[in-house]
């Protein structure tokens, strides 16, 4: 097997990554070796690729970057007895610690000390990847490996849109990045009676109409309000999904909820984000936290869906080879993309 592999790393502290030989890690006891196939681009990657006050905090270089992923299993470290040569795989990118009280009580998405691939050690972005053998999931085949390469930005749509029940419920969904363009999706299956999606990104507002959403807004153009009604409703959102991190969309969202609602945050609000307690308070509403995905319910249920008819092809907007990263994060950075895929293949 060949000792030394194609890389993206985050060499220095800087903008950009420099496609590197780096040496195959070598699977230690408990953990498992994959041979990458395809890549997707995360939000995260592109604040590390360009180098964001976020980048400068938490992101020690020389590493290498990446956490979505579809491969297969090449090799595995001592006592790894669960997994086949060449089973197609993808995996969890939080590595947690298996032992405080979250994690013993099945919150692993909630473990303090969360380790992420990409983030705090060598990432996905390369020929192989060593992860542990408990972040080990396997796939079946009959889901293609594009849609498995971004299983892990799905999943954060996932955990989002079914942590409150949307069957026959009206959904607004703040922000039409990949993540919420496929939470639409999600809610459409799930049986939720009118999906609508706000964005100030059109070329993102015409992804959430593919994926399925009932009507879509341009807040900065056109009156949520007037869309409500047109929709038919009458008492406001029953769930909302925050996926901009924006705090004009959150407070929209909280005006815009009906007494009682319930709302799932998964967007990075900036610090000092300042909402109207008012419209959580006298409405009653729920807001929860989404950090993640649980583990591993929401892997579960990302397979299931899939195998009911969930289409998340229209999603997918740029496909490049490795060699063309750079190519890729600028259709990133442009706003005018979904997911962006990476192709291993020599
Ligand atoms: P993204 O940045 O691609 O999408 C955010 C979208 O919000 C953009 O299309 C942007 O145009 C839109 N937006 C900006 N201002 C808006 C406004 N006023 N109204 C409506 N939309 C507005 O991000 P993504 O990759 O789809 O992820 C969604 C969010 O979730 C991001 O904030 C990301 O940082 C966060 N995230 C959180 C977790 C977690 O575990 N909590 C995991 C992944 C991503
Ligand atoms: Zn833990």
């Amino acid at each position: 097997m060949q000792t030394t592999m194609d890389a993206l790393v985050k060499t220095e502290r800087g903008k950009g990554l420099t496609l590197s030989r780096v040496p195959v890690p070598v699977p230690q006891r408990g953990e498992v070796l994959i041979k990458i196939h395809k890549t997707a681009i995360c939000g995260t990657d592109v604040h590390i690729y360009n180098w964001d006050p976020w980048s400068e905090k938490n992101i020690i270089p020389p590493m290498t970057i990446g956490h979505e992923y579809v491969g297969e299993i090449a090799a595995l470290g001592e006592g790894v007895t669960d997994y086949t040569l060449g089973q197609r795989v993808s995996g969890e990118g939080h590595i947690v610690c298996g032992h405080c009280r979250n994690c013993l009580s099945g919150n692993g998405h909630w473990c303090k000390f969360t380790k992420g691939v990409g983030v705090n050690r060598d990432g996905a972005f390369a020929e192989y990847l060593c992860i542990p053998s408990a972040n080990v999931r396997p796939v079946p085949e009959d889901i293609s490996e594009e849609i498995v390469s971004f299983f892990d930005a799905y999943g954060n749509a996932v955990h989002t849109a079914t942590e409150f029940n949307v069957t026959g419920e009206d959904v607004l969904i703040t922000g039409a990045g990949p993540i919420g363009v496929m939470a639409a999706g999600i809610c459409r299956h799930n049986g939720a009676r009118r999906v609508v999606v706000t964005d100030v990104n059109p070329y993102r507002l015409s992804l959430a109409k593919k994926m399925g959403a009932s009507a879509v807004v341009n807040p900065v153009e056109q009156s949520l309000e007037n869309i409500m009604r047109e929709q038919g409703l009458v008492e406001g959102f029953d769930v909302g999904l925050e996926m901009s991190g924006s705090g004009a969309a959150f407070n929209q969202m909280l005006r815009t909820m009906r007494n009682g609602g319930k709302v799932a945050l998964l967007g990075l609000l900036a610090p000092g984000t300042v909402i109207d307690w008012d419209n959580v308070i006298f409405k009653g509403l729920t807001l929860q936290g989404i950090y993640g995905r649980k583990l591993f319910e929401t892997w579960y249920k990302m397979i299931a869906m899939i195998q009911s008819g969930l289409d998340l092809s229209p999603v997918i907007t740029h496909r490049f080879h490795y060699t063309e990263f750079n190519q890729g994060f600028e259709a990133m950075n442009s706003g005018m993309s979904g997911k962006v895929i990476l192709d291993w293949n020599k």
